[in-house]
């Protein structure tokens, strides 16, 4: 299996780039942000809870998303890889995810970690939030705390993977083309 984490503040452009890899390489894609709104628009008791915490920009707790990607990777057994975006977002994640991999004889292939400066990531939330609908990006207030929220908890997370040698970098300010040819050299190279 070819499993990614796609890394990286938000905005930095995983979801897009996750698209475009999905296209390619035939992967699943696991965003955790999307799968939170998908509940909030079922209206599930997950979905009512979690929705407070996205709205002002704080993580939903660990074991609350953790138990949405092993109900995913349970659904996708004959899978040819995962790419896993927004997720994991706390070191507790990436344990409980090299846990739920290993039990399946499975393991992460690479992280790779977009690189964008925070200025530069408040400006695209804002313009993404004048039509993207989501609540989470339209208050400057809100996008600030989720950029907090990032180097705090989330970041910390790249060195979990170092550790692994897994990590690989790149710039996370270019075409889309030019992100994309980045990331497919990387894989290219596992
Ligand atoms: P972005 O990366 O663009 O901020 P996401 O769609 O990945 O947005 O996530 C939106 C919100 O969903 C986050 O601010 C957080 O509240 C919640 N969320 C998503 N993934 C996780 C996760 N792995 N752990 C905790 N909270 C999460």
């Amino acid at each position: 299996m070819l499993n990614l984490v796609l890394f990286g503040p938000p905005g930095a452009g995983k979801g897009t780039q996750s698209q475009k890899l999905i296209e390619k390489h035939g992967l699943i894609h696991l965003s955790t942000g999307d799968l939170l709104r998908g509940e909030i628009s079922q209206g599930t008791e997950l979905g009512l809870e979690a929705k407070k915490l996205m709205d002002e920009g704080t993580l939903v707790p660990d074991e609350v998303v953790i138990g949405m990607i092993s109900n995913k990777l349970d659904a996708n057994k004959d899978a040819k890889g995962f790419i896993f975006d927004g997720f994991p977002r706390t070191v507790a994640q990436a344990e409980a995810l090299d846990g739920l991999l290993d039990s399946k004889g499975e393991s992460i292939s690479r992280m790779v970690a977009l690189e964008v400066g925070d200025d530069e990531l408040e400006n695209r939330l804002l313009l993404r939030g004048k039509d993207s609908g989501r609540p989470d990006d339209a208050n400057p207030e809100v996008i600030r705390k989720r950029i907090k929220e990032y180097n705090d908890k989330t970041a910390p997370v790249a060195g979990f993977y170092k550790k692994q040698d897994k990590f690989k970098s790149i710039n996370g300010i270019g075409s889309i083309e030019q992100i994309f040819g980045a990331i497919d050299k990387i894989i290219k190279t596992y």
